[in-house]
């Protein structure tokens, strides 16, 4: 377990003496309440994530048993079934027999999601080792698929008719909570988990900037 505000590792987040009876414990090193999410509701939790605040992140990594590694596989399925619909949504082959379409957007979205995940790992060997060589490939795999969850709202994109700026504003929230989460496993500093992320992402970011715009700009017939 570790101190929610400095990362430091601690005993344990609180001391409890009878059911529902307990007291928090101080973390040694910077003297704070060292895990005060204990006490609430993970709506609170997911609020603070939302707001990206890094202390939100460290209760979720490090003193919760929320995310197993059976859940952050689901995960990363889920994100690359997403982005697949999204590719999908802005294709210029929608009169494509449907089994083709699924299987070649599936393909280009394990492809984006791998080589991303995979430019933050070589990146982060290269660059930040020093820093916290105990990360492990699946600690990124849970910070990237944990801070994702904007990417729920391409849902809303099948439904309704987006404009491509919509995209772009969910890839942009979405790099930006990649970036926070990353700061936190890594135990870096946030200029440092942007960079990564932003020189990882940058290549499928254009490419995806040319994909949503050339269909905007020459639209397709809706089938
Ligand atoms: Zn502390």
């Amino acid at each position: 377990m570790r101190c929610v505000h400095c990362g430091s590792p601690v005993i344990g987040t609180f001391v409890q003496y009878s059911p529902g009876n307990l007291r928090l414990r101080k973390c040694p090193k910077c003297g704070c309440v060292a895990d005060e999410y204990v006490e609430c509701e993970p709506i609170i939790v997911f609020v603070d994530i939302v707001l990206h605040k890094p202390e939100a992140y460290r209760h979720l990594f490090f003193n919760s048993n929320a995310l197993s590694s059976k859940v952050v596989v689901m995960a990363v399925l889920l994100l690359v079934v997403l982005e697949a619909c999204l590719y999908d949504y802005f294709s210029t082959e929608r009169a494509a027999a449907i089994s083709y379409r699924s299987t070649k957007m599936l393909a280009k979205a394990a492809v984006t999601f791998s080589s991303y995940i995979t430019g933050i790992w070589i990146m982060h060997r290269l660059f930040t080792k020093k820093r916290s060589s105990s990360t492990s490939l699946m600690d990124i795999l849970t910070a990237i698929t944990s801070s994702s969850y904007f990417k729920l709202f391409i849902f809303a994109m099948m439904i309704w008719d987006f404009s491509p700026h919509i995209a772009l504003v969910i890839e942009v929230l979405v790099l930006i909570s990649n970036g926070v989460a990353l700061q936190v496993v890594l135990n870096t500093s946030a200029n440092i988990s942007m960079v990564l992320v932003a020189a990882s992402a940058a290549p499928t970011f254009f490419w995806k900037l040319f994909l949503y715009y050339s269909l905007w700009a020459n639209p397709q017939p809706q089938l």
